[in-house]
């Protein structure tokens, strides 16, 4: 087990910085979850981690260690990836085994070992196949019993569910939690999956264009974003954000200097009249689509202060309908700026 520092870590790729100056520290034993879009950085942050790229600049320490000239071998890590990398001409058995053999680790304890691992993920029956006669999840499960046996003091897995179908993918989500929990080894997870990371970290870095924007809880990056990307990024449908001088006609004078007010879409009530509260903000405007999910209903909303979403139980309202859309001012956002 071991805590990650990153410390003023660049990564220039050419002329392009893709990684500028990191400052994270990621907690020992915690689950740890990087996301953010496609080409923010992402990777190449795991990969600087792993030692498979070195960084432009800047420290990386493993608990007590500074590992800038640690090679990836040497930095006691396993990687688990979502193309899965076995061996297809190898039994789950020998692809586990493969790495123990390499280490020279004596026979008895690599049977030992392998018997251990596979029960906990559920191979113990598959120990004799190939993989290709594996389902993708079974797959996914010899990488990870390959990072396990390794027993290793950090696990990074690079979007390692993103190949399997949805259901599969929410029961490997749940498997990977129970994992985590069981082995308490620090967990680095990268997903461009909002829904992912919100469901599996205990601590979510959000990452754009090589930036760190937030690290937090789950809950206080949902409840309390400190910026409008992570607000806009974090919640389906996202967050409605508008310039502050639209909306503030229709606010009491607060005084308030910002420079963006948002709302979340499922904050919201709509209501055909204009029954005003002295306690919500309250927002003419007329429906352009209304899509049902089931329990729940999504209008898009064409209002007098721009586009937006709300998200409610009710289905009473109907599409071309003028309605009022109201927001407790509790669950108003202020942001100063982008
Ligand atoms: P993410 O994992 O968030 O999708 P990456 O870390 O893979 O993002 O990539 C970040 C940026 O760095 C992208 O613009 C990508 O094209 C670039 N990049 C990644 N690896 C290399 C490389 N080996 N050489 C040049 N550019 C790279």
């Amino acid at each position: 087990m071991a805590q990650i520092v990153l410390q003023n870590v660049t990564k220039t790729f050419k002329d392009e910085e893709v990684v500028k100056n990191l400052n994270v520290t990621i907690k020992d034993g915690s689950f740890t979850v990087l996301v953010g879009p496609s080409g923010c950085g992402k990777s190449t942050t795991l990969r600087m981690i792993a030692g498979l790229e070195t960084q432009t600049s800047g420290d990386i320490w493993i608990g007590e260690k500074c590992v800038n000239d640690v090679p990836p071998g040497k930095r006691n890590i396993a990687m688990v990836f979502q193309n899965y990398a076995l061996y297809p001409t190898m039994t789950v058995q020998e692809n586990i085994e493969f790495g123990l053999i390499n280490k020279k680790v004596p026979k008895e304890e690599r049977k030992k070992l392998i018997s251990e691992i596979s029960e906990i993920v559920g191979l113990t029956p598959y120990l004799n196949k190939k993989p290709q006669y594996l389902s993708g999840g079974q797959r996914q499960r010899v990488a990870l019993a390959r990072a396990m046996v390794k027993k290793p003091q950090v696990f990074i897995l690079d979007e390692p569910l993103s190949n399997l179908d949805a259901k599969l993918r929410n029961q490997m989500r749940t498997e990977l939690i129970q994992l985590h929990k069981r082995l308490g080894t620090t967990f680095v997870y990268v997903t461009h999956d909002q829904v992912e990371a919100m469901s599996m970290g205990d601590e979510i870095i959000i990452l754009n264009k090589g930036v760190v924007k937030q690290v937090d809880s789950p809950m206080d990056i949902y409840h309390d974003p400190n910026n409008t990307f992570t607000a806009e990024f974090i919640g389906t449908p996202a967050m409605n954000i508008f310039k502050y001088e639209d909306v503030r006609g229709l606010l009491p004078n607060v005084g308030d200097q910002a420079s963006f007010i948002g709302f979340r879409p499922e904050h919201t009530s709509i209501q055909s009249n204009a029954l005003t509260h002295d306690d919500c903000l309250v927002i003419p405007g007329e429906i352009v689509t209304r899509e049902t999910l089931g329990a729940e209903v999504i209008y898009r909303i064409k209002s007098k202060v721009g586009d937006c979403q709300v998200k409610t139980f009710l289905s009473t309202v109907e599409r071309d309908s003028n309605v009022f859309i109201s927001i407790p001012y509790d669950d108003l956002y202020f942001f100063d700026r982008n």
